[in-house]
């Protein structure tokens, strides 16, 4: 069972694709670590990636896919698969359907956990850090009793750039620019499946793992 869940920045999907995994026992493979990890152990298509990063190249979508691949034939991966992360355009998405019909596979599933752009801004944008002890806070889920003051130690609180609103407008706008037509691309062939991201954690969780085990049981 192949899976790609989809969300923007700031709606919990790395989280939520590793709760799922490890509640149905699906394999998370997050492009991001398959980097990480093929550059780690100098594998011959890490070297290849690295060759393209060197130039300041992107890495061609052929690079990243046949990395997924020799990451999806690994046992854990049998029951099924959640990509996080890939694909994230629709040159990805195309490419990564030519390759599953191929081998006589398919995406079966799309989950989008979807967040309200206010809302998205509002967790990115909204991190304090206290400058003495590093204590975190946020302006909306976990605000200090007095504003710009840590709580633990009295010490003054400051954003990172990272963490800064401006910051967070720009990575929803590559993000609504780039990702987010996959909603509709998906949408057409039928695949998708929606599910509010603004709830609990673990409403998100059971949501999502109950939209994958009814369609386990269609199977
Ligand atoms: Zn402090």
């Amino acid at each position: 069972m192949y899976i790609v869940l989809l969300g923007a920045p700031g709606a919990g999907k790395g989280t939520q694709a590793s709760r799922m995994a490890e509640q149905i026992g699906l394999a998370h493979v997050a492009s991001g670590d398959l980097f990480r990890e093929a550059l780690s152990n100098r594998t011959e298509l890490g070297l290849l990636a690295k060759s393209y990063m060197d130039r300041g190249a992107l890495v061609p979508d052929e690079v990243t896919i046949r990395m997924i691949f020799e990451r999806v034939a690994l046992p854990d991966c049998a029951k099924g698969v959640i990509l996080d992360g890939f694909p994230r355009t629709i040159a990805q998405a195309e490419a990564l359907d030519r390759t599953l019909a191929g081998q006589g596979k398919n995406i079966d599933l799309v989950l989008y956990i979807k967040v309200s752009e206010d809302e998205l801004l509002s967790r990115l944008g909204g991190r304090w850090l206290c400058r003495r002890c590093q204590a975190p806070y946020h302006i909306k889920s976990a605000p200090p009793k007095v504003a710009g003051v840590c709580d633990v130690c009295g010490g003054e609180l400051y954003q990172r750039t990272d963490d800064s609103m401006e910051t967070a407008r720009n990575r929803l706008v590559v993000y609504f620019d780039q990702t987010a037509p996959l909603i509709e691309y998906y949408q057409t062939k039928g695949k998708l499946v929606e599910v509010d991201g603004e709830q609990e954690i673990e409403a998100v969780t059971r949501e999502l793992v109950d939209v994958v085990r009814a369609r386990q049981v269609q199977k």
